[in-house]
């Protein structure tokens, strides 16, 4: 933790400094205006919940649950962890809180921090931030349509380069539960093929061979059976119907039979936005259907769609969205008894709606007017001299007000 004596934040976090956080700020603007637009209201849950949600609703046998969740004890015993994900905890409230006497669907949005022990390098982090909706009461196409679009459109209102939607279908429980014993005997028949981890999660999900990064072990996937020839007809039908919104909406995407998602409650459509202007890790953001979920959680059968997406890479492919806005007016102080002066007119400033900074690090005159330059404002007026003068920094132009209401009316005409 300390390197030379010198407290650092600790491994794979990061403090977000006033550059960055005007940046986010914007981004979080435009994910107001779009998914309000869509009917999205904002959700917040607890930063940490009951282990027990996670192991029900991420999955046992996940990487997430069994690897990298930074669980502790509450003081009474209780095991509780940081949240890796939203989806499990978004379902919960809304059970919880009986949102299914709602109009359905309850269309919910999120932002916020999540955590995870991951190894970290560029792009991962062990607190990330999340942008996520929800759609949760309906299993119609067009909501796994309209999320999936929600996505494209905030990628494509922050200028994010190099995206490539990538879209499949996981087809019900009892389908993947079928595939899943088809694909064991596939991968049995080429265990000796199979990288060691693989193979020690054959019984409990062969399917997470296909996110193997092993190169023999890819070499056996790419000959395996694909879950998307063994869909019911239903699944099928919906899985068409989507992309067929997705086609009238002239969004493009990739069908990819070999999409696994990393969380277990995934059924139907499942989808991920990548980008190449990210390295290894090249996801920005996805999700799909949990239509048992809910169940999995204790409550009536209830079907939802969803995505989330990191911030950090959202923010790493896009366009700069946003600028330091400058205040309007400098307050220069003369003299050693100024402050009170300077501080009143600040004050007055502020309430009149300019925004205003004063002199508060004792520089000379000279000083102060290349700060007012730094700052890019409009208009100084120097207070504890002789007269009110106030300064239109576009022209150079100087004029004495006698009192405050003048120099307000002068600042109007500056600023109009
Ligand atoms: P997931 O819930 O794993 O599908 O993650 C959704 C999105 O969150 C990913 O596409 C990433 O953009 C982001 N994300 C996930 N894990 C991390 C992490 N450790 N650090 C930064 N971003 C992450």
């Amino acid at each position: 933790v300390a390197r030379g004596g010198k407290l650092q934040a600790p491994r794979g976090t990061f403090d977000v400094l006033p550059e960055d956080s005007r940046r986010r700020a914007e981004l979080r603007r435009r994910c107001e205006e779009l998914f309000g637009a869509a009917g999205y209201e904002m959700i917040e849950t607890p930063a940490f919940e009951y282990t027990e949600l996670f192991a029900r609703g991420v999955g046992e046998t996940t990487d997430i649950v069994q690897k990298e969740m930074f669980t502790f004890e509450d003081q009474g015993g209780r095991s509780l962890t940081l949240r890796p994900e939203n989806t499990a905890g978004v379902c919960r409230a809304y059970l919880e809180h009986g949102m299914h006497k709602l109009p359905q669907p309850v269309k919910l949005w999120y932002w916020g921090p999540f955590f995870r022990h991951e190894a970290p390098q560029a792009g991962r982090y062990r607190q990330f931030n999340q942008v996520g909706v929800e759609a949760i009461g309906s299993d119609d196409p067009s909501l796994d349509a309209e999320t999936i679009l929600l996505l494209s459109e905030l990628l494509e209102l922050t200028g994010a380069r190099g995206v490539r939607l990538r879209l499949g279908s996981l087809g019900t429980p009892e389908t993947r539960r079928a595939y899943s014993d088809e694909l064991r005997e596939y991968l049995r028949g080429r265990e000796d093929e199979l990288s060691a981890d693989v193979r020690a999660r054959l019984d409990a999900n062969p399917l997470r061979a296909f996110d193997s990064s092993d190169p023999a072990t890819q070499a056996v996937m790419r000959d395996a059976p694909r879950l998307m020839e063994r869909l019911n007809a239903e699944d099928a039908q919906h899985f068409a119907e989507v992309r067929a919104l997705l086609d009238d909406a002239g969004r493009q995407y990739d069908v990819d039979d070999a999409l696994v998602r990393g969380i277990d409650y995934y059924t139907r459509t499942v989808f991920e936005f990548t980008s190449d202007a990210l390295g290894a890790q090249s996801g920005v953001g996805g999700g799909g259907r949990y239509d048992g979920l809910i169940e999995q959680l204790g409550g009536p059968h209830t079907p939802g769609v969803g995505w989330a997406a990191g911030i950090e890479r959202i923010l790493m492919v896009s366009e700069p969205l946003a600028v330091a806005e400058a205040p309007q007016v400098y307050v220069a102080r003369e003299g050693d008894d100024s402050t009170q002066a300077a501080f009143g007119l600040l004050r007055t400033l502020r309430e009149q709606g300019f925004s205003a900074q004063m002199e508060q690090a004792g520089r000379s005159l000279k000083g102060q007017f290349k700060q007012a330059d730094r700052l890019g404002v409009k208009a100084v007026v120097i207070v504890g001299g002789d007269g009110l003068p106030v300064r239109d920094m576009t022209s150079g132009d100087q004029r004495d007000a006698r009192d405050t209401t003048e120099a307000i009316a002068m600042l109007r005409e500056i600023l109009a």
